[in-house]
């Protein structure tokens, strides 16, 4: 077989596509990785709108994945104390049938759970809300998006009245200013990092600012790098706003035209002057004043963002002061303009689509909305009522729920959190107390793995046909080109059939993805997503195409249509200029007009105090994907980054009498430990910095989130992973 099979990267948000063919070809040496074993061919796909050929190298090398420790057959055991022994699928789907029953009548449909992932296809999300949100009548569907974009989500909700970025990745090649918060876009979005730089070196007027405390590669490339003291973006955003205000860069027209409580927000930026905000953020007044001016000089800014900003206690207050921003200068509907930000899993926004946190349901709806309810269930044929009117457990109140009891059954899919939650040591004792937990994995062992009763093996990415999104809202399918290991299946066929062994056969009489899929747009009919016009045949005659793309027309890019900039091959004579694309803007607020958020900052959950004095921030590598699951069995990945390390500033490693290499105890109110220290300038003195990746299968006391805290946002209710305090010892 020498079919090409155009398909998309599953690690990050970026959504780059590739082309796969098989390891071997007429006339070609077999194709193998370092160890000998032939091995798919990946390269880029020039005709993706989004990536245009280009891959960094966790989607080159995705290849080496595809066989290693891979999960082939259900198994169970009684106590987490006992080996797990093989059953068959028919034993595996009876026992779980019986344990939600069971709990279902004796706790209610409220103990039972299910935490679910970004790498689910967008199948794979849908299927599981009409199971648990619908037929069991249980919101307590949550996905590991809640620790990496739900601020956004919530921020773009509360601003806009809808949920989804309105930018696109062309803007990146329009932009007169790129302003990055809390992103290390080079490292963590590279083919999103890729277009801007290329598109900021070959035009010397563009602007790049970047804030970060960390000198980061993407600091590297700015014109201009804040290094602000962790926690103190609210008040950088706002003395940035304060000076815009007084050199009167705001748009009067914008303003009163399309927005609503300037006011509020006037009175809250005028206590940021730049003597106090440069103070608090320990950056120079003269730096301040260059972002502020880059900014209002510039017709068209850009922001980006991920999970700097977005994984903090005031995750939601910082997304919608970002925006802000661009609400008093007009900096959005038009091209090369708007707060974008960048979602981290490689389906986090068919997640979004389909209803995949414990607040949302499918077609950008809300739980707590009585009409969105009734829309949903009337499509599914439920009963009135049938859906409750209550946000579910998100992943931290799964954590809780199992410690007090309230948890009867966990049902985790696709995602590792016995090495991504916060505050490890408590998660995992919760995870050692569930009452029941299946855990459904492409791959074993896992350190999630530990705490299962029920394994179930899961196809994954090349080994199901389902659609993923990306963070410009590009669908892209994603065809199965091989078989699953052993007796593995896509995630949305195990749900479907637990569906129908409850009673619901009806519901779940999917004969394919396809079909699957064609269910699910029609939820999305007349909603900000609308994607009645897919499918997967039209996927795969016409390539990725962006949303929204409802079946009469081809986008809606008229007047009035907000909140999203037009995708590029809808390209209109505006496109290239830098004049307001639309006119009259609405939003999808009862006024249609974007809010104004009006916040002063908190600061961080945990600062730094005489006993902890140092601020740990976590982050991510450009060679390792979250868990390691497949990275880590990569050659040249784990070349690439073997171990972790501790990054500290000089002038804080000569205090404490601590040399490069040296083995540093680490530790916070929750735990200790241990990495070796890399003393660089890269960091700001008083902050250090550690890798999140390694879990308890790769190294002794290394987990970065050991240490961290489960203090979360009010309202995106996402745990601040970002920044705890800790103490240093050297060892
Ligand atoms: Fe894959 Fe992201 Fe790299 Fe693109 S940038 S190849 S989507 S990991």
């Amino acid at each position: 077989m020498t079919e090409v099979t155009k398909t998309l990267c599953p690690y990050c948000g970026v959504g780059c596509g590739l082309e796969v063919s098989p390891p071997a070809q007429p006339g070609k040496a077999t194709h193998r990785d370092g160890q000998g074993n032939p091995i798919w061919r990946v390269r880029g796909d020039k005709a993706h709108p989004s990536s245009q050929g280009m891959v960094c190298v966790k989607g080159a090398t995705i290849a080496e994945s595809l066989d290693k420790n891979r999960l082939h057959y259900p198994m169970v055991r009684d106590s987490l104390d006992q080996k797990f022994r093989r059953v068959s699928w028919d034993e595996a789907f009876d026992l779980i049938t019986k344990r939600i029953q069971a709990v279902r009548f004796t706790q209610g449909p409220e103990a039972i759970c299910m935490y679910g992932s970004g790498q689910f296809q967008t199948e794979d999300y849908y299927i599981a809300q009409k199971l648990l949100k619908g037929c069991l009548g249980s919101n307590n569907f949550d996905a590991n998006s809640r620790l990496c974009m739900s601020s956004a989500v919530a921020g773009y909700i509360q601003s806009f009245g809808a949920d989804g970025p309105p930018c696109c990745y062309e803007d990146l090649e329009l932009t007169d200013c790129a302003f990055l918060i809390g992103t290390n876009t080079a490292e963590c979005h590279p083919i999103v990092f890729n277009r801007l730089e290329k598109y900021h070196k070959r035009n010397r007027k563009v602007k790049m600012i970047v804030v970060d405390p960390r000198r980061t590669p993407t600091a590297e490339a700015a014109d201009l790098h804040l290094a602000i003291r962790p926690g103190t973006d609210i008040d950088l955003l706002n003395g940035i706003a304060h000076l815009l205000m007084r050199w009167n860069y705001i748009d009067v027209g914008f303003i009163d035209d399309c927005t609503s409580n300037f006011p509020a927000y006037a009175e809250v930026i005028c206590h940021y002057s730049p003597e106090i905000v440069a103070d608090r953020c320990g950056i120079d007044i003269k730096d301040l004043e260059t972002a502020a001016r880059y900014w209002g000089e510039s017709q068209r800014v850009l922001s980006l963002w991920s999970m700097g900003v977005n994984q903090s206690s005031e995750g939601t207050a910082k997304v919608r002061t970002i925006i802000n921003l661009h609400l008093m200068t007009g900096q959005i509907g038009k091209p090369g303009a708007g707060p974008f930000s960048l979602t981290g899993q490689p389906n986090a926004m068919g997640g979004r689509e389909a209803g995949g946190l414990a607040h949302l349901l499918p077609g950008y709806r809300l739980v707590k909305n009585p009409q969105h309810r009734a829309e949903v269930e009337e499509f599914w044929g439920l009963k009135r009522g049938q859906i409750s009117p209550n946000p579910g457990l998100t992943a931290w109140d799964m954590i809780t729920g199992l410690e007090d009891g309230t948890v009867g059954l966990l049902w985790i899919a696709a995602t590792n959190p016995a090495v991504s939650m916060p505050d490890l040591e408590r998660t995992k004792a919760a995870l050692m107390r569930s009452p029941f937990t299946i855990y459904q994995d492409a791959y074993y062992p896992t350190e999630t793995a530990t705490y299962a009763h029920v394994l179930l093996p899961a196809a994954q990415w090349s080994e199901k046909t389902g659609v993923m999104t990306n963070s410009e809202r590009t669908v892209t399918l994603c065809p199965a080109f091989r078989r699953p290991p052993g007796e593995a299946k896509a995630d949305w066929e195990i749900f479907a059939e637990v569906g129908r062994r409850l009673g619901f056969v009806g519901e779940f009489a999917f004969a394919n993805s396809a079909e699957v899929y064609a269910e699910f747009v029609k939820l999305t009919r007349d909603r900000p997503c609308d994607m009645t016009g897919l499918s997967h045949e039209q996927l795969r005659s016409q390539g990725p195409t962006q949303w929204p793309h409802p079946a009469e027309e081809m986008g809606r890019t008229g007047d009035g249509e907000i909140n999203f900039t037009p995708p590029p091959h809808h390209k209109s004579p505006n496109t290239q200029s830098s004049k307001r694309l639309y006119t009259n803007l609405r939003f999808h607020t009862p006024d249609g007009r974007a809010r104004f958020g009006a916040y002063h900052s908190r600061g961080l959950a945990e600062p730094p105090d005489p006993d902890y004095p140092f601020v740990l921030t976590t982050g991510r590598l450009y060679g390792h994907w979250h868990t390691l699951t497949r990275t880590g069995r990569i050659e040249k990945t784990r070349q690439m980054h073997p171990e972790p390390f501790i990054e500290i500033h000089p002038r804080d490693a000569a205090r404490l009498e601590i040399t490069d290499n040296q083995l540093v105890e680490v530790r916070s109110r929750r735990s200790k430990t241990f990495f070796p220290a890399k003393i660089t300038k890269a960091i700001a003195p008083g902050t250090v910095f550690v890798p999140m990746h390694w879990g308890a299968l790769w190294a002794d006391n290394a987990e970065a989130n050991a240490l961290t805290h489960p203090e979360s946002c009010p309202d995106s209710l996402q745990p601040e992973l970002k920044a705890c305090a800790v103490q240093l010892i050297p060892v």
